[in-house]
């Protein structure tokens, strides 16, 4: 065989052993505004991340109606703010998914009766699981700098304030090996170039918003320097006056990059 058919039937080989959805199915990303996300993965399994909706001023009037979401397998919630928290645990019951969260916020849940046990299972920071299966998606617990007080309203209306744990970010791996970084609430830290450099994520979800988070020019500068993703998408920005950073500004602050921001808007799709 001549070597540019060897090349060519070494390749068809290759392809042909690679699963069929790694070529077909992409997976699908939905922004309901904030840090609220449905993933759909590439074998079509719904990952919910953040789904503060019903009062969420940036989700579109669609997805403030729980039922338009479908079915919903596995909740991640970052931290214990209750614009990260929202609507998690209704929907958790709703669809008897499980909800991963810093394990002191799934006590706290537990404590209170908010949700039960079967659906607040316990992992930490460095952690991984494989919600799906050995073959399916790989869910790691990543580090944020930020806080995560859970305030809970009792039956006279009156406000307690509970440990949620430490805030955290989560990177997913697909089943057809894309790496989704949703960095959860942070502020820039060093140890980002840590997780750019071990775990390589293709697609950061980042939070531009400023104030409580990273604003453009540090998370511009998080990119640029440490994470080096080919795809970011902001978010925690616009929600609320303090989190003045805007899409424009990060893409500003970027400069020449090789990573693509994707500036889109709540209720907007993406595929990878
Ligand atoms: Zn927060």
């Amino acid at each position: 065989m001549p070597l540019a058919a060897k090349v060519v039937a070494v390749l068809l080989a290759a392809v042909a052993a690679a699963p069929a959805f790694a070529q077909e199915r992409k997976a699908e990303l939905l922004w309901l505004g904030q840090a609220a996300f449905r993933l759909t993965t590439p074998t079509g399994k719904v990952i919910l991340i953040d789904p503060w909706l019903t009062t969420n001023p940036k989700t579109p009037a669609k997805w403030k109606n729980l039922d338009e979401l479908g079915k919903v397998d596995l909740i991640l919630v970052t931290h214990g703010h209750g614009d990260h928290v929202g609507d998690a645990p209704a929907l958790a019951k709703k669809h008897g998914a499980k909800l991963w969260a810093p394990a002191g916020l799934n006590q706290t849940f537990l404590a209170l009766g908010i949700l039960p046990a079967d659906l607040v299972p316990r992992m930490n920071k460095s952690g991984t699981i494989r919600p799906f299966g050995e073959q399916g998606v790989k869910i790691t617990m990543t580090r944020a700098e930020h806080s995560s007080e859970f305030v809970w309203k009792d039956a006279a209306g009156k406000d307690h304030v509970h440990v949620g744990g430490e805030p955290v970010g989560f990177l997913i791996e697909l089943e057809n090996g894309l790496k989704i970084w949703h960095m959860g609430d942070t502020g820039l830290f060093g140890d980002m170039k840590l997780v750019g450099d071990y775990y390589k994520p293709d697609v950061v979800l980042i939070p531009i918003g400023g104030h409580f988070v990273m604003d453009p020019k540090d998370a511009a500068f998080a990119v640029n320097h440490w994470i080096k993703p080919k795809h970011a998408v902001p978010m925690h920005y616009g929600t609320i006056p303090v989190l003045k950073g805007t899409p424009e500004e990060f893409i500003q602050a970027l400069g020449g990059t090789a990573t693509k921001v994707h500036a889109i808007q709540p209720g907007d799709r993406l595929e990878f």
